[in-house]
């Protein structure tokens, strides 16, 4: 398997700046459309209010144009005109004036005669009457007396209102008399635009700011205003020229047909959407200038709120990716680790094997040793037995030699005997010749049992015959030696052990031989016999008064070839194999000291049910 790359531990921050960078792009070319959008849609609204300012300065401006010409018609005013002295005529015209701007709801109405002095007029009570008054630099009035039709705006001189005049000359036939003039008041259109958020601002040929709902806008310029405008300013006095500054509007297109205006003030700058509608007959551009403010606060928020949706959903797309990559980095660690695993359990498995393949081998190398060993061993035994054998023969002819000589010298004497016709000594010679005889039988009888191949076969044996043919066999020894031989005590039931017969003898002839030996320089040596009932068990000891066991002895006294006894008297195989052939029957033979000094040997066996002489075991 490939290894993976490790991941960079720049990767997230490098992953956030990028996004972030994206972000800020996205923004940036998304935020044109954007915002002209919103400005688009504050600008539609605001249409309506464009069409509905012109429409109704247009409105009064109509109704109003055509009412000097009718004023003008009245014969009053001709007279007046023509007789500015008569008594009378100027207060009755005064009066009619009044009433006429009264009903027609316009600001004033004024007479003036030829030269542009005002002879009556509406406002003939108050404290700013326009009687006497000289107009004739205000182009309404030359206007009316040179081609019939007079209007102009201006703020007036007198009143200080801003106003639109209309003027039209008073006619007798043909000869122009003077003229009348109308004037309104354009300042409740100014109240009325005050409550919109937007801001109207109507300015005219000059550029210059005449009606606004914005006070400090009045008499501003809008766009540059020509030398030939401000001459015609001053000479007119329509405004007060010290007022005429520009307004720092600055123009901007938008695409979609879009105007921004940008007006920068020391207090701050401000941004409008621009529309424009005209009123050709005064001469005027009305302005409604859209705050451009929402609009660009309402796309702010929506740009905004996309990226901020942008963002939650990287920062989603982010979460998961990253929880993904956790997992994949995780699923990744588990493989590393369990190849690990795996390399260290084939490692592992690999050392077991051959451990294993060592162990089987040292095993192999055991076994052929203890097979070697026991080959060996039973060589061993086999010459043991040889040389036993040998011993035994040398040992034979001499107990066979001995009464042979007797017989011989007894069945001599007996002849002689017989010669001489003494039958009683022949008798009793020939008596000592069969004795003789008897005892070389049982010798024999001994003999061959001895060399009888014993069976190995395991199986119940009564246990006191065994003693007691063993004791038998030793009989001769024991007499000799003169040890007196004590117990044991047998119970009133047959004992049966488990063992055979010949071999359990020939254990037993071995540890009395034995024993004899270990007191061989006692003058009054005893050996002991017991039985102890265990139960499953039955333990038989031997029991000497001789020296004992030495403890360097102890461990080795089963060894084969292991003795103490002079070369010729033993050959250290006796408890060998006496102590095989009782492992043999499922039994064990211990040695040990008894207290009170001498050897003692234990033969414990398997206690069996009792059983009938002819299936005893061999
Ligand atoms: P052997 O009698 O031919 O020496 P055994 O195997 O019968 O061989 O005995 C081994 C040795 O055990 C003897 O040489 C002797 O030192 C010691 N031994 C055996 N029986 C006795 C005993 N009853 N008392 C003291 N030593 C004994």
């Amino acid at each position: 398997m490939r290894p993976r790359p490790p991941r960079s531990p720049y990767r997230t921050p490098l992953l956030a700046l990028m996004l972030l960078a994206g972000l800020c792009a996205g923004a940036l070319a998304a935020w044109p459309a954007l915002e002209r959008h919103f400005l688009t849609r504050a600008a539609v609204r605001d249409e309506a209010t464009l069409r509905l300012v012109t429409e109704v300065l247009r409105g009064a401006l109509g109704r109003t144009e055509a009412l000097p010409a009718l004023i003008a018609e009245r014969p009053i005013l001709a007279r007046v005109l023509r007789n500015p002295d008569a008594t009378g005529l100027i207060p009755f015209a005064n009066e009619q004036l009044r009433l006429t701007a009264l009903s027609l709801d316009v600001s004033d109405v004024y007479l003036m005669d030829r030269e542009g002095t005002t002879l009556a007029a509406s406002s003939y009570r108050s404290e700013r009457s326009f009687v006497g008054e000289n107009f004739a630099y205000r182009p309404y009035f030359t206007d009316a007396i040179g081609t019939g039709v007079g209007r102009f705006h201006a703020l007036g001189t007198t009143s200080g209102e801003r106003g639109y005049y209309f003027a039209a000359p008073v006619l007798d036939g043909t000869e122009i008399l003077g003229a009348v003039a109308v004037k309104i008041t354009l300042d409740r259109f100014e109240d009325a635009w005050a409550q919109s958020d937007s801001t109207v601002a109507v300015y005219d040929t000059a550029n210059v700011i005449f009606l606004s709902d914005r006070a400090d806008w009045r008499f501003r310029s809008i766009g540059p205003v020509s030398e030939l405008a401000v001459e015609r300013i001053a000479a007119t006095r329509q405004y007060p020229l010290t007022a005429v500054s520009a307004l720092p509007l600055r123009r901007e297109a938008l695409a979609g047909g879009l105007t921004r205006a940008t007006l920068e003030t020391p207090e701050g700058r401000e941004s409008f959407v621009l529309q424009e509608g005209l009123i050709a007959a005064a001469g005027w551009r009305i302005a409604v200038l859209t705050p451009a403010g929402p609009a660009t606060a309402q796309a702010a928020a929506t740009l905004g709120l996309g990226g901020l949706i942008v963002a939650l959903g990287a920062l989603v797309a982010a979460f998961f990716g990253q929880r993904r990559a956790r997992l994949l980095e995780r699923l990744e660690a588990q493989r590393s680790q369990h190849a690990l695993l795996e390399s260290r359990v084939r490692d592992r498995t690999r050392d077991l094997d051959d451990a294993n393949r060592r162990l089987r081998a040292e095993v192999e190398d055991r076994r052929a040793a203890e097979e070697r060993l026991r080959r060996t061993q039973a060589e061993l035994v086999q010459a043991g037995k040889l040389a036993a054998l040998g011993q035994m023969s040398a040992a034979l002819s001499h107990e066979f030699n001995q009464p042979l000589g007797a017989v011989k010298s007894y069945a001599e004497n007996a002849m002689t005997f017989l010669d001489r016709g003494r039958t009683a000594e022949a008798r009793d010679n020939v008596g000592r010749i069969s004795r003789m005889a008897d005892r070389m039988a049982t010798i024999s009888q001994h003999l061959r049992n001895f060399a009888r191949r014993p069976k190995d076969h395991v199986g119940p044996v009564p246990l006191r015959a065994v003693v007691e043919d063993a004791v038998e066999i030793m009989q001769a020894r024991l007499n000799r030696s003169g040890v007196s031989l004590r117990g044991p005590d047998w119970p009133n039931a047959p004992v049966w052990a488990m063992g055979g017969r010949v071999r359990l003898q020939q254990v037993l002839v071995n540890l009395l031989a034995n024993a004899l030996d270990a007191m061989d320089d006692d003058p009054a040596p005893v050996i002991e016999m017991a039985l102890e009932d265990h139960g499953d068990t039955l333990a038989l000891r031997v029991r000497d008064f001789g020296p004992g066991l030495g403890d360097a002895d102890l461990p080795q006294i089963f060894d084969p070839f292991f003795t103490t006894k002079d070369p010729g008297r033993g050959l250290g195989l006796g408890l060998s194999i006496s102590y095989n052939i009782v492992r043999d029957f499922g039994g064990t033979l211990t040695a040990g000291n008894a207290e009170g000094g001498g050897a003692i040997f234990t033969v414990t066996l398997r206690r069996a049910a009792p059983q009938t002489q002819e299936t005893a075991a061999e």
